[in-house]
């Protein structure tokens, strides 16, 4: 079962100056990608190409959360790099809650 929870995100490109939509991993099952811890740590799961002109687009600061259906511990919390907890809570709760999962 794939588990993983994808967040379409507007962000501005600095490279052709327009607002796109990427899908960010709020949830991210890592049966289904098993790369995306050593991502993480490395910093490029948090790096996107720009749909409209493919050039790399900066980091979007989320927090992220790694499912790991057969390991202890089943959960991993990977907060956002510059938001307080609060924010944390509020983006990684609120979708969630408001699709009453
Ligand atoms: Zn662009």
């Amino acid at each position: 079962m794939d588990c993983s929870y994808p967040k379409p995100t507007e962000i501005h490109c600095p490279h052709c100056n327009q607002m796109v939509t990427i899908n960010v991993g709020l949830i991210v099952d890592q049966a289904d990608q098993p790369d995306s811890i050593q991502n993480i740590i490395e910093g490029s799961f948090k790096t996107h190409l720009c749909p409209n002109c493919t050039q790399n687009l900066s980091e979007v600061d989320q927090p992220v959360l790694i499912y790991r259906p057969k390991q202890q511990p089943p959960l991993l919390f990977a907060p956002a790099l510059k938001n307080t907890l609060a924010e944390d809570q509020t983006h990684t709760l609120q979708p969630i809650f408001a699709q009453g999962v």
